[in-house]
């Protein structure tokens, strides 16, 4: 006989850190897509492309088949090159550091502000030299960075201000958009993203000859409209004018992102409301430290990173974790620290304590599941579980 209890635990479905909000629109958008017989870049990419720089408020929009690819031609498309730097932050992916280095250009970190997780400007403020070319910035989890003082520190050094975010779909600052604030910003539409193609990215700007640019540089360096020459209004003949990649996004790709786009807003409305709740429910558990929030701003909660307070439990963060995977919650680490990455010791020299900032916030951080698709039921049984952890091993 098994006991109602223990069938019980043995029957609490598992949840996962993430799970994407697709269902039968998206599936009959690809359908459709599929059927037209257009494939690669077309008119749905076009269409994409239009929504989101509306939504953002930016002149132009190039979609990417990912936001390395974003990353990679907005600084190729700045002129960064080998012996430039390029400012970032070391609480970030991977990605933002390796676009970096695509270039042959040398990422130079510096540390964030422990409270919101972003590069604090005055820490680039110090970094800058005179190879300085450009200053990546990572809105982490949906949460803007210091946009004003970056700004005023590009102006001031006349250095290119490229966004990486990949978090930030609907991160704004009083009014605007990020994807508006910078010379070029980079979205990712990765699959656990807050807006997704599956693989997918996309840069907004207002400059069109940089926009030009990156369309050319995303399609091996062929002449303008090149993509166009297998429909009517196309030619068979064009230019290779520079070395460029493969890069461009597909019509199935962006008929899921057109399906996405449309229930975007349910979908951030469902984000936020489940930050509250986190929120609401952790913050009075002592063990807890919840993210930042900043007056004047919209987070776009593609995260919700949690953090430990020290000394508070008698479990560290990785046993945490591992007990909440027993209790059948999926969490995740964003980030573990770029510069103590193994290739990134060995070649720029860097060790723990390179920076304090990023170390020390990243060994307290817990990603906790946050989707549309999270039911507030599930969202319970997660915050349930903390507490309980909370209680139990309260130092
Ligand atoms: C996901 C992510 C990227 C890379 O996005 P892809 O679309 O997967 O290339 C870059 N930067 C950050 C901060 C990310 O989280």
């Amino acid at each position: 006989m098994i006991s109602r209890k223990s069938r019980h635990a043995n029957a609490r479905p598992y949840i996962p850190f993430h799970v994407p909000w697709t269902d039968a629109r998206e599936a009959s958008r690809v359908a459709r897509a599929v059927r037209s017989g257009w494939l690669t870049t077309g008119p749905l990419v076009h269409e994409l492309e239009q929504k989101i720089a509306r939504y953002v408020g930016a002149r132009h929009a190039v979609a990417l088949n990912s936001c390395t690819a974003a990353l990679h031609l907005a600084l190729a498309a700045a002129g960064v090159g080998p012996g430039d730097e390029v400012i970032t932050s070391p609480y970030t992916f991977a990605a933002t550091g390796e676009t970096i280095l695509y270039l042959g250009a040398r990422p130079v970190f510096a540390d964030i502000d422990p409270r919101t997780l972003n590069i604090d400007p005055r820490e680039v403020e110090r970094a800058v030299t005179r190879r300085t070319r450009a200053i990546v910035p990572v809105h982490i989890a949906g949460l803007p960075s210091d946009t004003k003082a970056l700004d005023r520190l590009a102006r001031k050094h006349r250095l290119w201000l490229i966004d990486d975010a990949a978090h930030a779909l609907g991160t704004k600052v009083g009014a605007k958009h990020i994807g508006s604030l910078s010379d070029v910003t980079c979205f990712s539409f990765y699959a656990t993203k807050n807006l997704t193609t599956g693989e997918g990215g996309m840069i907004t700007l207002d400059d069109a000859r940089l926009a030009d640019r990156v369309r050319r540089l995303s399609l091996h360096g062929l002449s303008h409209d090149a993509w166009k020459r297998y429909s009517r209004a196309g030619s068979w003949r064009y230019d290779v004018v520079e070395v460029g990649y493969k890069d461009n996004m597909t019509d199935v790709a962006a008929a899921i992102g057109l399906a996405q786009f449309d229930k975007f807003g349910e979908m951030q409305r469902r984000r936020k409301r489940l930050a509250a709740y986190y929120d609401r429910s952790l913050g009075s558990l002592g063990a807890f430290e919840l993210p930042a929030r900043i007056p004047g701003t919209t987070h776009a909660w593609h995260l919700y990173i949690l953090r430990l307070r020290p000394g508070m439990l008698r479990l560290g963060r990785d046993e945490v974790i591992e007990h909440l995977r027993r209790r059948g919650i999926g969490t995740s680490v964003h980030f573990q620290p770029l510069h103590l990455f193994s290739y990134y010791r060995k070649r720029f020299g860097y060790r723990a304590g390179s920076f304090p900032h990023t170390e020390r916030e990243s060994s307290r951080a817990i990603s906790l599941p946050l989707y549309p698709g999270l039911r507030m039921s599930q969202a319970a049984r997660i915050v349930q579980e903390l507490s309980d952890l909370a209680r139990r091993f309260r130092r």
